[in-house]
């Protein structure tokens, strides 16, 4: 039988522990995300009952009635996928952080939109660090101004930098990139944006390289819930 996701979590956790202390970080300075898109709303109660409070998600639609099912559990709900302009209001009313934001006009509808009475949004800006194929995230080139419009929107807070580098098996290679990304990170803070403390780095498939690297927060889907249908 296929562990079930206590056992998953226990798992990761174990290793996320395991690898704070291999990489000398700091004992629990990483966060674990537990992406949940295309799994049903039970399979999140089932993390929740283990422990777990973070949630990504990538669609809205499917992320709106997951969130609404699930309100009494009080659950922190990110979302990681590519924004529309058109659904830029229901993330900025539903959800506490979005990791994919990579250009301006997303940033401004997303402050625009953020209901008063919740506190700033935070969001971080998605990086295209290993100029992989798909189109998302901000070059390098152009991160420093992004960052720095996004840094006067009223109702967002910077909080870091997020990469989905292209999948490759060796390891020194991975740390390429995730380093790529922590560079870009620690030269924005000293540019005086201090609030961009965050690096969204690391999946199933390479997330020791990411907590090498200094990830922060780590998405993990695929170890957690299963292959996804
Ligand atoms: C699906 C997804 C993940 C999780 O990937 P796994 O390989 O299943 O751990 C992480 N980040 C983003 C942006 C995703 O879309």
């Amino acid at each position: 039988m296929a562990p079930s996701i206590p056992e998953n979590l226990e798992n990761v956790r174990h290793l996320i522990s395991q690898y704070e202390k291999k990489y000398a970080r700091i004992p629990d300075s990483v966060q674990l995300l537990t992406v949940s898109k295309t799994h049903a709303a039970e399979k999140i109660m089932e993390a929740c009952q283990a422990g777990q409070k973070h949630f990504g998600e990538n669609y809205v639609q499917e992320a709106l009635e997951k969130i609404s099912t699930l309100n009494a559990y009080n659950l922190t709900w990110h979302f990681i996928g590519p924004v529309q302009s058109n659904k830029t209001r229901a993330i900025a009313e539903n959800f506490h952080w979005v990791h994919s934001v990579d250009r301006l006009k997303i940033a401004q509808r997303l402050s625009d939109q953020r209901p008063k009475s919740l506190p700033p949004l935070n969001i971080l800006l998605q990086v295209n660090i290993s100029h992989e194929d798909s189109k998302a995230g901000v070059s390098l080139d152009e991160l420093d101004t992004l960052a720095r419009s996004c840094n006067e929107l009223d109702n967002i807070v910077l909080s870091g930098l997020m990469a989905i580098p292209s999948p490759v098996k060796e390891f020194e290679q991975q740390r390429g990139s995730f380093h790529a990304l922590r560079e870009a990170r620690d030269h924005l803070i000293n540019q005086g944006i201090v609030s961009c403390q965050h690096l969204s780095m690391g999946m199933s498939n390479d997330f020791e390289a990411a907590i090498a690297e200094g990830a922060t927060i780590i998405r993990i889907g695929t170890d957690i819930f299963g292959e996804r249908g």
